[in-house]
C-alpha cells in the first residue's frame, strides 16, 4: 500500500505535528522546538525562505498576463455602459453556481479530502463546473493542496505567508516552482484523481480545461444576447445586456474568486483566531469565511481536514457544507465525513 498521501485523513494531520519522542538518533535529544526550527518553519516561526525550487528568474507568463487582462477587464464594472441589474445579479449567482461549488465544495472537499461521494457522472460534471473559474486541472489543485496540508507554513508549502503576504496570495503561481511544477508530484499527491480517464486527459491536454473555460464565458455571452433578443429585440439593449453579463458575470466573477481563493491561503494563514494549536498559521478568519461561504474557519479545517464541515462553533456558519447537504437531500451526496468528535464518539461506541 502506497504511504503517499493521497487523501487527508487524521493520520496525516499527525505528521504535521512532530513527536520528538518517536524521533531516533540525534533527533531523539532534540526538543520539539529545535526539530520545527530544522524543518524551516510551523507554528513558531515567524518568517521561512521561499521554497527550494522556486526560481525567481522564470516567471509564467501566461499566468502573469491571464492575471493583468482579466483584472484590467474587470475594471468594466466602473464603466457605466457596462452596468445593470441583470449583471450585478450574474455575479452574485455564478458566484455560487460556478465558485463556491467548483472550488471549495468540488476540489476542495470532494477531491482533495473526499469529504463525501458523488455519482461518478456527478463528480466529472462538477470538475467541469470547477474549470469554468480557471483555477488550475483538478489533479494539480489537488496536489498542491495535499502539498499545502503536508507541509503547512513549513518551506515545501507552495504558498506560506511566512515568505511574505503577496508570496502567499498569487505570487507563488507566477513563479516557477520545480516541485509543484513536476508531473510526479501529482502522481505522489493525486495518483487516486489522476487514475480517472477523464481527469488524466485534463491534465494531459492542458488546452482542453482552457478550452472548456473560454467556452463558458462564450456561452454565457450568446446565451445572454440570445434571451435578450428574444424578450427585447435583436438590437442594441440586447447586446449591451450580453457585454453587462459578461463582465459583471464571467469576468469579475473569475476575479472575484482568484481573490476568495487566494484569500484563504493568505489572509487565513495570518488574521483570525485559532480554536486548535496546529502545527501552522492557519486562523478563522470571519471575513474570509464570508467571502468563500465558509473556507475562511480554516484553523478549523487544518484541524479536522477529513470533515465535510468546518463549523466547529455554532457561529462558524459554513454555507458550503449546507450545499453539500442538500446535494445528499437530492440523492448527490453520501457518505459525508462528519466532524473528529462525532467520528470519535462513533468509533468508541464500536469498540
Ligand atoms: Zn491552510
Ligand atoms: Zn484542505
Amino acid at each position: 500500500m502506497s504511504t503517499s498521501p493521497t487523501t487527508t485523513t487524521d493520520e496525516s494531520r499527525k505528521r504535521l505535528a512532530p513527536d520528538p519522542s518517536k524521533t531516533s538518533g540525534t533527533n531523539a535529544a532534540k526538543t520539539a522546538s529545535e526539530i520545527r526550527k530544522e524543518r524551516l518553519g510551523g507554528r513558531d516561526a515567524s518568517s521561512i525562505p521561499m521554497p527550494a525550487q522556486v526560481d525567481q528568474k522564470r516567471i509564467y507568463y501566461s499566468y502573469l498576463i491571464s492575471f493583468i487582462v482579466f483584472h484590467t477587464l474587470a475594471l468594466g464594472v466602473f464603466v457605466p455602459w457596462l452596468f445593470s441589474w441583470t449583471g450585478f445579479a450574474s455575479l452574485v449567482v455564478f458566484s455560487y453556481a460556478f465558485g463556491a461549488v467548483g472550488i471549495p465544495i468540488t476540489y476542495h472537499r470532494l477531491l482533495t479530502h473526499r469529504s463525501f461521494k458523488t455519482p461518478k457522472w456527478f463528480e466529472r460534471f462538477l470538475v467541469v463546473i470547477a474549470l469554468c473559474n480557471g483555477q488550475e486541472t483538478p489533479a494539480r489543485w489537488v496536489a498542491w493542496h495535499r502539498l499545502h496540508h503536508h507541509e503547512s507554513d513549513h518551506q515545501e508549502d507552495p504558498h506560506s505567508p511566512l515568505v511574505n503576504f503577496l508570496w502567499s496570495h498569487f505570487q507563488w503561481l507566477i513563479y516557477e516552482n520545480g516541485n509543484t511544477a513536476k508531473f510526479s508530484l501529482y502522481q505522489k499527491y493525486a495518483r487516486d484523481i489522476l487514475a480517472d480517464p477523464f481527469y488524466m486527459w485534463l491534465e494531459k491536454k492542458t488546452y482542453a480545461g482552457v478550452a472548456i473555460f473560454a467556452a463558458h464565458g462564450v456561452l454565457i455571452f450568446l446565451a445572454t444576447w440570445l434571451i435578450g433578443g428574444l424578450t427585447m429585440g435583436f438590437a442594441m439593449p440586447a447586446f449591451q445586456l450580453a457585454c453587462s453579463v459578461f463582465i459583471w458575470g464571467v469576468v469579475a466573477r473569475i476575479v472575484v474568486m482568484w481573490h476568495v481563493t487566494w484569500s484563504v491561503n493568505s489572509l487565513s494563514h495570518m488574521f483570525g483566531y485559532r480554536n486548535y494549536e496546529t502545527d501552522d498559521h492557519s486562523r478563522n478568519n470571519w471575513f474570509v469565511a464570508l467571502i468563500s461561504s465558509g473556507e475562511g474557519w480554516h484553523n478549523n479545517h487544518h484541524a479536522d481536514q477529513s470533515a465535510a464541515t468546518v463549523q466547529h462553533k455554532w457561529w462558524e456558519f459554513d454555507l458550503n457544507y449546507y450545499i453539500i447537504v442538500m446535494f445528499s437531500w437530492m440523492g448527490l451526496a453520501t457518505n459525508i465525513v462528519p466532524p473528529l468528535h462525532k467520528r470519535r464518539a462513533a468509533r468508541e461506541k464500536q469498540a
